[in-house]
């Protein structure tokens, strides 16, 4: 069993152990990386309980230096926050992300949804809209194919400005999910004027499904309010048949983990969407 604790915990421990120089380094690297076209990005399936298909997939980047091990975002994200660099980053990963949804739309693949990862800086950033609306006239992906990832703590201290961005993109098609749901504090009255769609039970509660109450009665409750405010909900590191059991039996909607399939390149993922195509 591979008990990684608290997602959250797990981050920042990343981001603390770089020691200064070390960062100052990397965030070097990090800018020739972009330039070289040394991200890629991996694709993640997200499942539809009920009907037992692919719903859509998780774009997830890497990086992979040439001739060097392929390093983890939880290595460099904190980084290119700091720094920055997150914001070409995001835009490299929406533009690829948006694009390769259309190509698999192209490609024959039944039409679903492409979640994006947003930073901090990107949803603070004043042409977020503009660049998303451009992207995808792009990329010829239509919005309702697109969702975007944001976590709680983005809108928690700006919150009513915050809702002034999340209903202009809403307006331009585009799905909303809040990602690691219940490790932030969103106090219920904010989360009913948020015109989101959906919730994404953060890992670190459903590890603890099978031997932890606390984590039982957590995901159980976010599963109940999501019916609530009739918000889809999934649950995030599925990777036991006993976790999806608990998940089912309360209710839930949508499942991404292991247990299902790992995040890995467009190419691979191509393959087993052929052997599960059902027709
Ligand atoms: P996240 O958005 O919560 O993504 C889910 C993470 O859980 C991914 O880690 C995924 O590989 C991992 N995961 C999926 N299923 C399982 C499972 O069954 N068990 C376990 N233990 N883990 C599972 P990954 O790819 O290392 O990404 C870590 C974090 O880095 C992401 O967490 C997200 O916050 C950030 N990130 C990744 N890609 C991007 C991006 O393009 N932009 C931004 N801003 N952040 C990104
Ligand atoms: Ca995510
Ligand atoms: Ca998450
Ligand atoms: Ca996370």
């Amino acid at each position: 069993a591979k008990q990684e604790g608290r997602n959250t915990y797990r981050y920042h421990t990343d981001a603390l152990s770089i020691a200064a120089n070390e960062r100052l380094v990397l965030e070097t690297q990090l800018r020739q990386a972009l330039s070289a076209g040394e991200f890629v990005l991996h694709y993640q399936p997200l499942i539809d309980a009920r009907k037992g298909q692919v719903m859509g997939v998780e774009a997830l980047v890497r990086w992979q230096p040439p001739d060097k091990a392929m390093v983890s975002p939880g290595k460099f994200i904190p980084i290119a926050e700091e720094t920055g660099l997150i914001v070409p980053l995001g835009e490299w990963v929406l533009r690829t992300a948006c694009a390769q949804g259309r190509a698999w739309m192209d490609a024959g693949f039944p039409p679903f949804v492409m979640a994006v990862n947003l930073s901090v800086r990107q949803f603070q950033s004043e042409n977020l809209v503009e660049l998303i609306r451009q992207v995808l006239e792009e990329t010829k992906l239509p919005a309702v194919c697109l969702e975007l990832e944001l976590t709680e703590s983005m809108f928690m201290e700006h919150a009513e400005q915050s809702i002034e961005i999340l209903k202009t993109l809403k307006s331009l098609g585009v799905r909303l999910a809040i990602d690691d749901f219940g490790t932030g504090y969103s106090s219920l009255t904010y989360l009913k004027r948020f015109p989101i769609d959906k919730l994404k039970i953060d890992q670190s509660f459903v590890h603890g499904l099978a031997y932890d109450p606390n984590d039982r009665e957590i995901a159980a409750t976010i599963i109940a309010m999501a019916r609530n405010l009739k918000l889809d909900v999934l649950a995030e590191g599925v990777e036991s048949e006993q976790q999806l059991d608990i998940l089912n039996q309360h209710g839930c909607d949508y499942y991404q983990g292991y247990l299902f399939h790992r995040p890995v390149p467009a190419q691979e993922l191509e393959v087993w969407f052929r052997e599960n195509k059902r027709n």
